[in-house]
């Protein structure tokens, strides 16, 4: 995959340990290499929300920190095909699934590069999470340059289709990220798996759901972290659902 090379790779690049059981329990888990191999019998595999965790960190959380949930500090990443509604209304199915499937595998790989899982999708969008279980203490940067690679990458990806139907309306994508506490862990007792819940989490979501095409807002929590990453990026003023007084953002554009 050509465009692979396009993202920076992670500085450790391809962990031959889980990166997620190492920062959080000092425990080595082989992912990679002949050592991984008695560990997959016994289905510990990596994870596919990041391929430098295991499904140890991912599936088996409550045994991993001995309790259903944690609190943490963190940045949420929503991402999302601006438009897609109307967009499937319009055009064939087997385009739509080609479209998805770009927008998930170059979001995947801007996430993966800077340490974050992408911890759900959904279809036309997905949630990411930095600082756990891979620690990173410049998380807020981390997602914000995740967002300007998915930015970059998203838009060679589309802007390549041909797409008749859209009249000229670019097909463009949205994110939103937010910094704070979150509760982390495993809230559902019929799935295994573990994500994040808080004012933190809905919040990251609602900024994702404000952003235009191309755009990346994030919030002044993020932005207070961020150091020169938003350095002369404009304020908006933003009315959220559920959110009494206005909100105000920093609007991050790709000039790349
Ligand atoms: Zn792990």
């Amino acid at each position: 995959m050509t465009e692979a090379s396009a993202v920076q790779p992670s500085h450790r690049g391809d962990a031959r340990i889980c990166r997620g059981c190492w920062d959080q329990m000092h425990v080595p888990i082989p992912i990679r290499g002949p050592l991984a191999l008695p560990f997959r019998a016994f289905g510990i595999t990596r994870s596919k929300m990041n391929p430098n965790i295991c499904t140890i960190c991912e599936r088996s959380f409550r045994y991993v920190k001995k309790q259903s949930h944690v609190a943490a500090s963190a940045t949420i990443l929503f991402a999302d095909i601006r438009g897609f509604t109307q967009l499937s209304e319009r055009i064939e199915r087997i385009r739509l699934s080609e479209i998805v499937s770009l927008f998930q595998d170059r979001c995947a790989q801007a996430i993966w590069a800077h340490d974050g899982i992408v911890n759900k999708t959904m279809g036309d969008g997905l949630m990411a999470i930095f600082n756990f279980p891979i620690v990173r203490t410049d998380h807020a940067q981390a997602a914000i340059r995740a967002a300007l690679d998915i930015q970059r990458l998203c838009a060679e990806a589309l802007g390549r289709l041909q797409l008749d139907d859209l009249k000229g309306q670019p097909l463009g994508v949205g994110v939103g990220i937010h910094s704070g506490d979150v509760e982390i862990g495993e809230f559902s007792s019929f799935r295994s798996d573990f994500t994040a819940i808080g004012g933190t989490v809905n919040l990251a979501s609602r900024l994702e759901s404000q952003a235009e095409a191309g755009e990346i807002l994030i919030s002044r929590d993020t932005a207070d972290q961020a150091g020169d990453l938003a350095s002369g990026a404009p304020t908006r003023l933003l009315t959220l659902k559920g959110i009494d007084q206005p909100v105000a953002a920093r609007v991050i554009v790709n000039q790349g």
